[in-house]
């Protein structure tokens, strides 16, 4: 048996917990979670439904766990796991499954079947099996802090157009701010807007924050490939960097994954408690809000939708914020037929967008983003997270669809109302 196979079914072990084995003892294989996932639904091959994609971890408990399994290994009657399978699932689960959770909110049984996609994920990282792209992203954010290679020179840079667009100072470094906020790579080299919004909202707000030189990027590029072991390191960069400036609490940016990797897995990955809070931007503008310190006026418009990035709503549980913030300034507020925990993936999550082996399968599942938008007839979508927004532009731009796509924490910053002091 090679190295990397031996490596992979022990990881695979090692993640084979009660939960993991109950779900695999009572799958009725009902077939409900594959028309809740869009990577089936819109190819329509089998390869793709959710279960499939948990196949080795299957496999395995099969082989080793369940009495006939464990019967026909024995009498070498079954087909043992090969680096090849490993190979091939690498594949699945990587290119075809975003990691939405939209298949663990539909099974009869209560499986959350994307818990287990990640563990056979994790296994095939550790083992050696992950695309090229992804790994890249993960070696640039050990050695640079970003997995897209940006530097603090790049960050600065970003800081000063913010400036000069706003007329405010972005802090640095301040030691005692209440707030730490953290960025996406997206939002510093795509989307610099949210860095200036972010702001204009506190300075209306009278929000005290800072960012830090040492933790400026919250990307996760370990929890994307599914290294546990990486995902902490990245979430120990943030906790010493909020730790040195004594930060009460450290603000997740609009990026879905970065929420996950932060707010649920990061005590988990790092083996301990935060000594900070971890709230989302769009959890804290509604606390400003419903607190008062945020005031907007002016209405839109134009008929208006929401597309629901998986990690912050269905995932996340912030459904209502989004939502309480747009009900000031947007009066033809229409929500998709498929919204809040049930939303439509974008098709990118989970590091399809950082994997380029992925990109015609990627633009195949927008299809399914495609018609929800288009049956609505909308002028713009609002979303809230930037690797949605940057895989939604471009599905918007090769279906040549000629629609607008707004970041939310950017349309608050553009309503806001005349200080009053
Ligand atoms: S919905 Fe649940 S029981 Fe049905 S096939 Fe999927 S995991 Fe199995
Ligand atoms: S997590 Fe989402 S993309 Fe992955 S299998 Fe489940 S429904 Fe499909």
């Amino acid at each position: 048996m090679s190295e990397r196979l031996e490596k992979g079914l022990n990881m695979l072990r090692q993640e084979m917990d009660k939960k993991v084995m109950s779900f695999f003892s009572s799958c009725v294989r009902c077939g409900v979670c594959a028309e809740a996932c869009l990577f089936y639904t819109e190819t329509r091959d089998p390869r793709y439904t959710p279960i499939y994609k948990t196949e080795p971890m299957r496999k395995l408990w099969n082989s080793e766990y369940s009495f006939w399994g464990r019967l026909a290994s024995k009498l070498g009657i079954s087909k043992p796991m090969t680096e090849a399978d490993l190979a091939d699932w690498e594949e699945l689960v990587y290119d075809g499954c975003s990691m939405c959770g939209r298949c663990s909110m539909v099974c009869p049984l209560g499986v959350d079947i994307s818990m287990v996609i990640f563990k056979v994920k994790h296994a095939l990282a550790v083992a050696g099996f992950s695309p090229e792209g992804l790994v890249g992203a993960v070696q640039r954010a050990v050695d640079i802090g970003s997995p897209m290679g940006i530097t603090m020179k790049a960050v600065l840079a970003t800081i000063k157009h913010a400036e000069e667009n706003t007329g405010l100072k972005i802090p640095m470094d301040v030691e005692g701010a209440d707030y730490l906020a953290l960025l996406s790579s997206n939002e510093i080299a795509l989307y610099p807007e949210y860095l200036e919004a972010l702001a204009r909202i506190f300075d209306h707000a009278g929000v005290s924050w800072t960012l830090s030189s040492e933790a400026y990027e919250a990307t996760n590029a370990g929890l994307q490939i599914g290294n546990k072991a990486t995902a902490g390191q990245l979430v120990q960069r943030v906790v010493d960097g909020a730790e040195k400036l004594k930060a009460k609490n450290v603000i997740s940016p609009e990026c879905g994954h970065a929420y996950t990797a932060l707010r649920w897995e990061g005590p988990n990955f790092i083996g301990k408690a935060y000594p900070f809070r971890v709230v989302h931007i769009l959890e804290l503008l509604d606390e400003l809000q419903a607190n008062g310190s945020l005031k907007t006026t002016g209405l839109e418009s134009d008929r208006l939708t929401f597309h629901d990035p998986c990690s912050i709503v269905r995932r996340g549980g912030i459904q209502a914020q989004p939502r309480n913030l747009l009900q000031p300034i947007a009066q033809n507020f229409v929500e998709m037929k498929d919204h809040g925990s049930m939303n439509w993936c974008c098709g990118g999550g989970g590091g399809v967008s950082s994997n380029e082996r992925a990109e015609e399968l990627k633009h195949t599942v927008f299809n399914r983003k495609k018609s929800q938008i288009e049956e609505l007839e909308v002028d713009a979508v609002v979303t809230a997270c930037s690797n949605c927004r940057m895989v939604m532009e471009e599905g918007i731009e090769i279906n040549e669809m000629d629609i607008p796509l707004l970041g939310l924490t950017e349309l608050i910053a553009e309503h806001l109302a005349e200080k009053s002091n």
